[in-house]
Order: structure tokens, then sequence, then C-alpha cells
């Protein structure tokens, strides 16, 4: 079994911004790139990224998920970090060719193929410590993956850690990889340390999110997470998620949650936890650990909602069930 996205289709969509205006789209080699060492990107990091997924449908149709919220955090993502605007018709279009290209390539449910939009500067300029680049590139990587979870229902130990932050508060909303890397150290430290998944960054006791995916306490009838603000990346699952669960008649509550509060109602009988993101749409969290302590939540197994939101989800991805909210985009399939 291969690892999540370390398999690549031989070619990608690209586009130039020259520092006046952008090129026409091409269709190049998605094997290397060439770039200046000085380039912008590999210097002071101006880089942000999109994740998507298209599906193969049993009619033989391929349907990209919620497109436009992609193309639109990537615009925003390009925006905070200074970068040159992007041609946002121009990009939708960019992923629908290259996917159209790939159509025969989309797996077959429970797989699909995932979409990487990128977007580098790409200016030569090692004395733009404190300016933007002129020029960048944008392009559309291709990776088709599996199931990820693969039938086994595996729930996650995440720590609890209101002492670090994920990322700097102002860019919480910037989908990039310098958010990454400030992550990086204290998921390591916890994967080292107490065999920890993830950190649940909590700064000053506020429950957040985890590297790279949204956090949401399922309570019975109540499905509880923190409230759009600055601070955290806003995930397209999480808002697909929190939709259907609105659809279905539960309580969906978006506002603070305390480390005290999910602790208190995470261990109770029943109690749910889960990780949304587009690679895992809802992974089910079963021990939560805190200052030296672990907590089971609910009986420590993936739980019932957890796994009916999901299903929810995937149905509607993979057309099994009505599309009610207008989420998929066809992709005219080319030969
Ligand atoms: C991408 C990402 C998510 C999940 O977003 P989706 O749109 O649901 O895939 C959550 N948190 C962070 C930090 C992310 O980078």
């Amino acid at each position: 079994m291969t690892a999540f996205g370390s398999v690549f289709m031989p070619e990608m969509a690209a586009a130039r911004f020259n520092g006046t205006s952008w090129s026409p789209a091409e269709i190049v080699s998605g094997e290397r790139i060439e770039l200046h060492p000085g380039a912008h990107v590999l210097q002071y990091a101006s880089t942000c990224f999109e994740g998507l997924k298209a599906f193969k449908h049993a009619d033989g149709s391929v349907k990209i998920f919620r497109m436009d919220r992609n193309v639109a955090r990537l615009a925003q993502s390009t925006e905070l970090l200074g970068m040159p605007a992007i041609d946002k018709p121009a990009v939708t279009q960019m992923i629908l060719d290259i996917v159209g290209r790939f159509a025969s390539q989309v797996p077959e449910p429970p797989g699909s193929m995932y979409i990487r939009p990128s977007h580098i500067g790409t200016e030569a300029a090692i004395g733009k410590a404190a300016a933007s680049t002129a020029t960048s590139l944008l392009y559309v990587m291709l990776s088709p993956v599996g199931d990820y979870f693969a039938g086994n229902d595996k729930t996650l130990r995440l720590l609890l850690d209101d002492e670090g932050m994920r990322c700097a508060p102002h860019m919480g909303t910037v989908k990039c990889g310098g958010n990454y890397a400030s992550a990086l150290l204290a998921i390591q430290r916890a994967k080292a340390t107490v065999q920890a998944d993830q950190v649940l960054f909590c700064p000053g006791g506020d429950v957040q999110e985890t590297g790279a995916a949204n956090f949401l306490l399922i309570d019975g009838n109540e499905v509880i997470t923190k409230a759009l603000d600055q601070s955290f990346l806003h995930g397209v699952t999480r808002d697909s998620i929190l939709t259907l669960a609105r659809d279905m008649g539960f309580d969906v509550q978006e506002r603070e949650l305390s480390v005290d509060e999910l602790l208190e109602r995470a261990t109770k009988p029943g109690c749910e936890a889960a990780l949304s993101g587009t690679a895992a749409v809802l992974a089910p969290v079963g021990t939560l650990l805190y200052n030296g302590h672990e907590y089971s939540v609910g009986d420590g197994l993936a739980g019932k909602t957890t796994k009916r939101f999901r299903q929810a989800l995937n149905d509607i991805q993979w057309g099994r069930a009505e599309d009610t909210h207008g989420w998929l985009t066809a992709v005219e399939v080319k030969a």
C-alpha cells in the first residue's frame, strides 16, 4: 500500500504570473519545475495550496466536490500572503481541464482523485525579505488516493496542548506550508513522548484545531465546534458536516469550547469526537491526553454518529444520495 498522496499523475496544469499578467494555462510535465535557488518561495515561504477531491460516479461521470470554496480559499490565502492575486475563473478552468484529462484515472469509490493546486513566489530576489514576490507560478497536481480507512476504524489519540499554538494567530485562515512547519515540532514531540497521533491545539484553553484538521465534539444531539474566527483554518469538510448535521436535526453549536468542558463531556458514555478534513472526511477520536492523564472519548471506539455523518457526506460525493446543496461540479471528460 502506498502512502496517501505519494502517487502523482505525469502532467499538471500550470500558469505563470510575470509581474503584470497571467499566462494562459498549459499542461506541463508533473515531474519537476525549474526554480532559481533564490526564488522567493524558497527563501521567504511565499506559498499556499489547496486540497480537494474528484469522485467517480456509477454512471462513469466525474464530479468535483465544492471546488468554488477551495478556489475562494486559495485566493484568500494568496491575498493574506501578499502574493500576486489569482484569477479565480482561470484557476477553476485549470482544475477542470487537468481532472478532465485524467478522468479515466479517477479511482472508483472508496477511492478518489486528490487535487492539489499550489501557488508559489518565483522571483529570484533575496533582497525581498520584506517585499512581495513580483512573479509566481500556479500549478494543479493530481494524486489518485485509496480508501483512507481501508476497512479499519482505529481511533486517534490527541494530545491537548494549551500552551503552544499551531501558527501565529493572524495566520490561521491561510492554508500554507509555513503554518504546517510551525506546528511540526509539537506534533513530532507528541508522537515520541505520548504516542499521540495528532496535537489538538487549545491556546489558552480554547479548543481550536489540529495541525491539518478541524475538531468536532458530538454529544448526543449536540455538535460543538469552534466558531469561525481568524485563528484557524475554515475547513470545507467542517462546513459540509455541520450543514448535513443541521439537515438531520442536530443542534449545531459554533462557539467557544474550553478544555474543561471538552474533558467533562467527552468522558461521558456515548460522547464522540472527530477530526474533519478533505483527506479523511471524518476521523474518529478515541483518546484525549492532557496533563499526564488519558481520557477515553465515550467508549474509545469509533462513534456511530461520526460514521453516520461520514457516510452521509460520502454518499453525496459518490452520487449515492441527492446533491441537495449543489456541491458537485461535473467534469468534461477528455477521452
Ligand atoms: C486543510 C486544513 C483543514 C481542513 O480543511 P478542509 O477544507 O476540510 O480539507 C483544517 N485545518 C487545517 C490547518 C488545514 O490546513
